[in-house]
This record gives structure tokens, C-alpha cells and sequence, in this order.
């Protein structure tokens, strides 16, 4: 039997690690961008690594709770700081930057059943939004990535609303644009922290979904393993 089917007039869904499998395509952009910086800057990878390292958590410190502490540029631009280039004019770091996401996005595919859980979505009249951190822009070019922008009616980011999950401010917009009251929508997502508290603190339903390196079943929580799942279980078989 379907959960709630005639209440859930709208999912809300997370992008990162929950639509896709995330580390990979982090991994690629990385490399490539690490490649880039190795050889303009002619310093070893394990320097250009520790002064990235350096560089993100600096940049997670100065604008945590802010789509900010995600931008790859302000990482790579500390690593140049923290290696002496003298980056004329941001040029380098401009250039790694589009590297990291061209081959993150290059990397990128959508898990196992998202697809037609989408459109079985469509099909039924259900109102589909991202509910996301990080900078709207690049999570725009993440969906056409993924082959799913003419799927999802709108997108929510972290920019848009100011604060990051588990903050209410973008579960409040997602609720705002779609006219939907927080009894009308579930939200799916792999970050307990995120989006389980974060939809709980606005009275969502959440779904947590475990993509395998998240935590363990978490007691009172509704839980699935894959899309399939998902799919039975707030549309029916
Ligand atoms: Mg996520």
C-alpha cells in the first residue's frame, strides 16, 4: 500500500549524494583541477592537495551555514594563497574552477530508479522541487547534468534562501513556491542532520535515504535503500 498517497501532493527531494552518487564526481573534479594547478604552478600534488585542504577548510569556517563554504573557486583561490602563486587577475583559479566542474558534472549520474520515479511523480500530478545547499548556478548545471531539469518543477538552493539545511529557510521557500502546506509534502534525503531535522524542525515528513555510508536505521524515522523503494512506497506498486 502507498504511503500517504493522497496527502503527498509534493516531494521534496535532496540533490547531492541522494539523487547521485556524490564522491566520485568530487573525486574527478579534484584530480583535474589538482592537475591543472600542479603543473601552472610547478609545485608538487601533495603540496597543491594540502594547501586545497587548507584552503576548504578555511573557506568551511569563514561562511558556515552559507551556500559560500562550498564554493570550489574560494578553495582553489586560498590554495593559490597558500602556495604564493601570484594568480594575475584570478585567471588560474577562474580556469581550475571550471575544470573541477566540468569533469565533476562529466561524472555525474542519476542513481538507479530516480528517473522513473520522477516521472511516475509527473504522471500523477505531483509537484517535484530540489531542496539543495550550495550556489544556484551549479546546481542548475548539476540537473542538466543529470538529464532531469524538464523533471523537476522548481529548485530551492542554499543561495536562494540564505541559509543552509538544516536552517527552516529553505524548506519555507520550497513550501511558499509550491502552495503547499508542510502536511502536503514529504522530504527525501541521505543527511540526517540536513534534511531529516531540517524537515522535521518545519512539521515534513521525512524519508531518509541510506545510499550505504550513511549512518545506521534510525528509530521512528521512514527509511528506504533505493529509488525502487522509494517509489513503492509513496506511489504504490
Ligand atoms: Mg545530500
Amino acid at each position: 500500500m502507498a504511503f500517504l498517497p493522497h496527502q503527498v501532493r509534493g516531494v521534496l527531494l535532496d540533490l547531492d549524494d541522494t539523487l547521485y552518487d556524490y564522491p566520485p564526481c568530487n573525486d574527478a573534479g579534484n584530480r583535474a583541477a589538482w592537475e591543472l594547478l600542479v603543473a601552472r604552478t610547478g609545485r608538487s600534488a601533495e603540496a597543491v592537495q594540502e594547501a586545497f585542504v587548507r584552503g576548504r577548510e578555511e573557506t568551511h569556517r569563514e561562511f558556515h551555514g552559507t551556500a559560500e563554504e562550498h564554493s570550489r573557486l574560494r578553495y582553489i583561490t586560498k590554495c593559490l594563497v597558500h602556495l604564493k602563486h601570484l594568480d594575475e587577475g584570478g585567471a588560474l583559479a577562474h580556469e581550475a574552477h571550471e575544470l573541477f566542474w566540468k569533469h565533476f558534472m562529466e561524472a555525474m549520474r542519476p542513481r538507479d530508479g530516480v528517473m522513473e520515479f520522477l516521472k511516475v511523480l509527473r504522471a500523477r500530478g505531483v509537484k517535484i522541487a530540489i531542496v539543495s545547499d550550495l550556489s544556484t548556478d551549479i546546481q542548475v548545471r548539476k540537473l542538466a547534468a543529470l538529464g532531469i531539469q524538464e523533471l523537476i518543477d522548481i529548485l530551492v538552493t542554499s543561495e536562494d534562501a540564505g541559509r543552509e539545511k538544516p536552517d527552516p529557510a529553505p524548506f519555507l521557500m520550497a513550501l511558499k513556491r509550491l502552495s503547499m502546506t508542510p502536511e502536503e509534502v514529504i522530504m527525501v534525503g541521505e543527511d540526517y542532520a540536513k534534511d531529516i531535522l531540517g524537515a522535521e524542525g518545519v512539521h515534513i515528513t521525512p524519508i531518509y535515504f541510506r545510499n550505504g555510508r550513511n549512518a545506521d536505521p534510525l528509530l521512528g524515522t521512514l527509511e528506504v535503500c533505493s529509488f525502487k523503494e522509494l517509489q513503492n512506497m509513496v506511489c504504490g506498486e
